[in-house]
């Protein structure tokens, strides 16, 4: 370890590092020392590893041996170009102590600004800038920064002090005080730091850039940060850097300003440059929202009030617009940078990929490669196949009645409807007892991540469109207006006021993130269209993909909203959901309680044309493609009512006695109803109920195929464990099918498969691919039968697994590869070698995964299924499988040519 660099310096006389060097230098330093060498203004600086802070954690919080020492020489090298020195009473140089990791994690981990200042150096602040005031307000910025951040002590206090002191000076804003003020200010500062933290705050400027180090390594592994990788599944052994660089002020007066811009608009991805700024402000009054800033462009320009910085600083803008304009061509993406303006000098601090909303990803994917940036393969790696679930989220119907209280910014797109909260616990708690919330708050900050998570939208009063709320939101996808300063919270009260109406908590409120509309109550919202952008993009996507995407659906109306979103057919048509509906419930419930075949029959011919009907809408949505429908599969006692008065209810319904229906309820009753009587076991007990089914199956194809309707039935037989359980079934179906066909006079090509969900399965895969045609993966069970897992009760304890990292995830939502993917790619392939050409799916709910997707491709079958707003999430996600897999091929042949080459 000793041998590796420690420190890279950047900017000025020296750079070391380059963007490719992510790992080791975390985002910022990487790209910091990138800019450097494009010869962007970039205060010099240098960059502690990422090894660094892993290895100041395995030392317990010491520092590695040699770090101090390199630090010196780094930090001695920066003084040189300054022409200025740590420490100095009479030019001090002073330095920021930034956190960076591999990944970006917005404001997770910590920050010490004006490091170097105390009580003498600050005289020589004062007669650098002749500004007193503004020397002031930079040494408490650093005191109560430090005081927070590296002491440990609760940041409302020192916030508290200050407003209560601008409150008795009847002051809105800091500017407003004086000299005196903030002496006194200090001094108070310094008291209450003593007080709460038992030390006094360093003036030893050493003192306090280790101290500030120390503290950036720790708070990698702050709550913030780790519930940010959390979400995020960011590893936790990838460390963050530490970046310690020049300050400069952009709260030196009117020549003085500091912003953050987008190179294309982050939220709808129109080419045009996109920020805002604060005339003599520093970097964390933007991001905070304190003030209202400043629109950057005459272009973007909504409140006429505002003054832009190209009106502002027509030179200085010119020069920034040149830089962004090199930045992204140099990137060939879009950046997210911040810069400084000190007295008239610009100054680049940060650049970064910059994040965006599902929206504005496709379309700038789509603009670069027109634009001749980068090639449609880049473009479709672009976009993350979680990230498109954003553009499929319903909007508003505008058809809808709305009471229309406020409007702020659009800061993430989507509709959302929930119950207002205004904390972020209540609305984890509230999330996790299921139900839909709104967090309402001022402005959110990063202690607010879990809450923010939990809810369906994000409502605040306060901050731009590059506030925390807005930039998380996009991130996270979720439905977001910020700055709605129309709207008043009182969290005292709970409520919030919007004119004249009070919403307290608990209130239904629906907000629209594409127009930053707010609403009272819930409305209706409707599916949205995707064309444009969207369509070019999804034919790069289908033509690199080998996988199909098929969806899961049992109604024409889901089997067309899924055929618009790019299905290739239906995966799985569970039909017991159309017994559910309220036209046949009573025929199912006549059939179950019949005493005998006859009795069962009777019923089943009524619920046959039913059937039948609902087939044919099927066929008709997914005309010319296949549809896999499933034979009847849940256990019967789920069609009867369980409680006490709803089977006295049903009795007087259907006109038998409750005694009967009572008892008929009691036989069916099952200790492990999901291991018991369902699926095929149903087919062999009764096979007249799967027969009816067959036969509407049937009859519905060759009516529409008399109308040159192109029909591709397939049916299926669910949970086969042993294939005696699945030859006489087949044999009744091709027996009902031939029927049927000869009544009709029609010939249907049709398919009979099963599905592979028991492990007994998957382990006779050979013997069962042997008669049927077609394997459909129903990983649901096999999940459940696998881990000997209960999918209906694991959810109260499965979190608990996932936080202990017993599990990476859940099983049931990303497939358990190495236990369960083992059981399906055995299937596969023994399935395979006993019948070539076996057509094989997955119809569970990893469908719809994108990493299971992925072990799908790699799996080799030939489609997955999903539910209908997944699709085009499986579409990318199979896109994605098939340019990773020739990029991990490309690294192994570089590999193999190197060895050659040695
Ligand atoms: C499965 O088990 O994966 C499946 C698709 O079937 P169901 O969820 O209906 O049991
Ligand atoms: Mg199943």
């Amino acid at each position: 370890m000793a041998k590796n660099k420690m420190v890279y310096s950047f900017g000025g006389s020296k750079t070391e590092g380059r963007a490719a060097m992510k790992n080791l230098l975390g985002g910022k330093g990487a790209n910091l020392a990138e800019m450097a060498r494009l010869g962007i203004p970039v205060p010099p600086g240098f960059t502690i590893t990422t090894e660094m802070c892993n290895e100041y954690q395995r030392l317990g919080g010491k520092y590695p041996v040699g770090l101090k020492e390199k630090v010196k020489k780094a930090l001695a090298r920066i003084e040189k170009d300054m022409s200025q020195k740590f420490g100095d009473v009479g030019d001090p140089l002073l330095v920021s102590v930034r956190s960076g990791a591999r990944a970006s994690m917005p404001g997770m981990m910590e920050t010490v600004l004006n490091v170097g200042l105390n009580e003498k150096t600050i005289k020589g602040l004062i007669s650098k800038t002749g500004d007193e005031r503004f020397a002031l307000d930079s040494y408490r910025r650093l005191i109560q920064m430090y005081a927070n951040v590296v002491m440990e002590m609760d940041g409302d206090i020192l916030r508290d002090v200050l407003d209560g002191y601008k409150k008795k000076k009847r002051c809105k804003y800091d500017i407003e005080l004086t000299v005196e003020d903030w002496k006194k200010l200090i001094a108070r500062f310094k008291k209450e730091v003593k007080k709460h933290t038992g030390s006094n705050f360093p003036e030893e400027p050493w003192k306090q850039l280790w101290g500030a180090i120390g503290a950036v390594f720790e708070s990698w592994n702050g709550h913030k940060a780790v519930t940010y990788r959390k979400l995020n599944n960011i590893p936790s052994d990838w460390g963050t850097a530490v970046n310690v660089q020049t300050m400069v002020f952009g709260n030196l007066g009117d020549t003085s300003a500091t912003g953050v811009a987008f190179t294309r608009d982050p939220a709808t991805g129109e080419r045009i440059f996109y920020g805002e700024f604060l005339p003599n402000a520093q970097g964390e009054d933007v991001v905070a929202g304190i003030r209202t800033p400043q629109p950057i462009n005459e272009a973007r320009k909504s409140d006429p009030s505002l003054e832009s910085l190209e009106a502002l600083m027509p030179k200085i803008y010119r020069q920034l617009d040149n830089i962004q304009k090199r930045i992204e061509r140099h990137y060939t993406d879009m950046q997210d940078v911040e810069f400084t303006i000190q007295e008239n000098k610009l100054w680049m601090l940060q650049t970064r990929v910059g994040k965006r909303t599902a929206q504005s990803a496709v379309k700038i994917a789509v603009e670069m490669v027109k634009e001749g940036l980068i090639n449609k393969k880049t473009a479709v790696m672009r976009v993350q196949p979680e990230q498109l679930d954003q553009l499929l989220h319903p909007a508003l119907d505008p058809k809808a009645p709305k009471k229309r209280i406020a409007k702020g910014l659009n800061a993430s797109p989507g509709a959302a409807s929930g119950k207002a909260v205004f904390s972020a616990d209540e609305a984890e708690e509230l999330g996790a007892a299921g139900e839909k919330v709104m967090l309402v708050r001022l402005e959110t900050s990063p202690e607010d991540i879990h809450g923010m998570h939990a809810a369906q939208g994000i409502l605040t009063a306060r901050g731009g469109m590059t506030s925390h709320a807005a930039v998380v939101a996009r991130g996270m996808g979720t439905p977001c207006v910020a700055g709605c300063s129309e709207i008043e919270v009182d969290y005292k009260k709970q409520v919030f006021r919007a004119g004249n109406t009070v919403v307290k908590k608990g209130d239904e409120i629906t907000i629209d993130g594409s127009t930053g509309e707010v609403f009272l109550g819930r409305i209706s919202t409707i599916a949205p269209k995707l064309t444009g952008e969207f369509g070019t993009f999804m034919k790069w996507v289908d033509d690199i993909r080998r996988l199909g995407v098929r969806t899961n659906a049992d109604t024409p109306k889901d089997s067309a909203i899924a055929r618009d979103f790019g299905a290739e057919g239906i995966g799985l048509c569970r039909t017991e959901h159309m017994f559910f509906e309220e036209d046949r419930i009573a025929a199912v419930r006549e059939m179950i309680l019949a005493d005998d075949e006859a009795g069962r029959r009777k019923a089943l011919a009524k619920i046959l044309p039913f059937q039948r009907k609902d087939f044919i809408g099927i066929f008709k949505a997914m005309e010319g493609l296949p549809v896999t429908i499933r034979l009847l599969d849940p256990p019967l006692h789920e069609f009867l009512p369980q409680t006490e008065k709803d089977i006295k209810a049903l009795a007087g319904q259907m006109k038998v006695s409750p005694a009967k229906l009572k008892a008929r309820v009691a036989a069916l009753h099952e200790f492990n109803p999901m291991l018991g009587h369902r699926g095929c076991r149903l087919g062999v007990t009764y096979p007249e109920i799967y027969e009816v089914q067959v036969r509407a199956i049937f009859e519905a194809a060759c009516r529409l195929k008399k109308k040159k309707v192109k029909v591709k039935p397939e049916v299926m037989i669910p949970l086969v464990g042993h294939i005696n359980e699945y030859i006489p079934l087949e044999e009744m179906t091709r027996k009902v099918a031939r029927e049927v066909m000869k009544k009709h006079g029609i010939r249907v090509q049709y398919l009979v498969g099963t599905m592979i969900e028991l492990p007994r399965a998957a382990l006779t895969a050979a013997e069962i691919a042997a008669h049927a045609e077609f394997f459909s993966f129903g990983t649901n069970d096999l999940t459940q039968t696998t881990f000997g897992l209960s999918r209906d009760d694991a959810g109260n304890f499965l979190r608990d697994y996932v936080e202990k990292k017993i599990l990476s995830d859940d099983p049931f939502v990303t497939l358990d590869q190495s236990g369960v993917g083992e059981l399906v790619e055995m299937g596969t392939r023994r399935g395979r070698a006993a019948r070539r050409g076996l057509k094989v799916g997955i119809c569970g709910e990893h469908g719809g995964d994108p990493e299971s997707v992925k072990f799908c491709h790699r799996v080799g079958m030939d489609y997955v299924s999903c539910s209908p707003y997944r699709v085009p999430i499986a579409r990318l996600a199979a896109a994605h499988a098939v340019l990773e897999e020739e990029e991990r091929k490309k690294q192994a042949r570089k590999k193999r040519s190197k060895k050659k080459k040695k």
